[in-house]
């Protein structure tokens, strides 16, 4: 049994390949690894599936981009071998090595974007978000195994156009 992870979203849809928020969306010099599922912040965010919290960690942060919020991200990895990362969270309710049930709250929905520091020179899909006024969602990745740490990788996107193996499409996984 799986569930949609954000009840309280704006939509119940998966973005559609080539739009924005959709998984692998080109944004010019990157590519989006996951799919952002738009809510308003504080929205309760729940567990898609039976599984085990592997890892919690810090996901944005001011320091590495000033137009960022401080969010924070979790690892769960399902009974099926997937591993979903909930990413651009403000709050995590669940500890590490912690069994959670599917549609178990896991934590909340955090304000990703700082608008008063997106500028000309932020990156034109940053400039477009903000124009929609859309400053808080989940951000959400799937895996085959244990994602790791790249410097390619950076803040849920991906710089270089080969896709990490392990990277699924969250369409054939929901
Ligand atoms: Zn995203």
């Amino acid at each position: 049994m799986k569930y949609w992870p954000v009840p309280n979203s704006h939509s119940k849809k998966i973005p559609i390949k080539g739009t924005p928020g959709s998984f692998w969306e080109d944004r010019g010099d990157r590519r989006h690894c996951g799919i952002d599922i738009y809510a308003p912040a504080g929205s309760e965010v729940m567990s898609i599936d039976d599984g085990t919290v592997i890892d919690i960690g810090s996901f944005t942060t001011t320091n590495k981009i000033p137009y960022w919020n401080k969010t924070k991200y979790v690892l769960i990895k399902c009974l099926d071998f997937c591993i979903y990362k909930y990413a651009e969270l403000q709050k995590i309710t669940v500890k590490l090595n912690e069994f959670v049930k599917g549609g178990q709250l896991i934590g909340y929905v955090g304000t990703v974007l700082n608008f008063d520091k997106i500028t000309n020179n932020s990156p034109q899909y940053i400039q477009e978000i903000k124009k929609k006024s859309i400053a808080s969602m989940l951000h959400l990745e799937v895996y085959n195994s244990k994602p790791k740490v790249t410097k390619e990788y950076l803040g849920g996107n991906f710089f270089g156009n080969k896709k990490p193996e392990n990277l699924l499409n969250p369409s054939y996984q929901l």
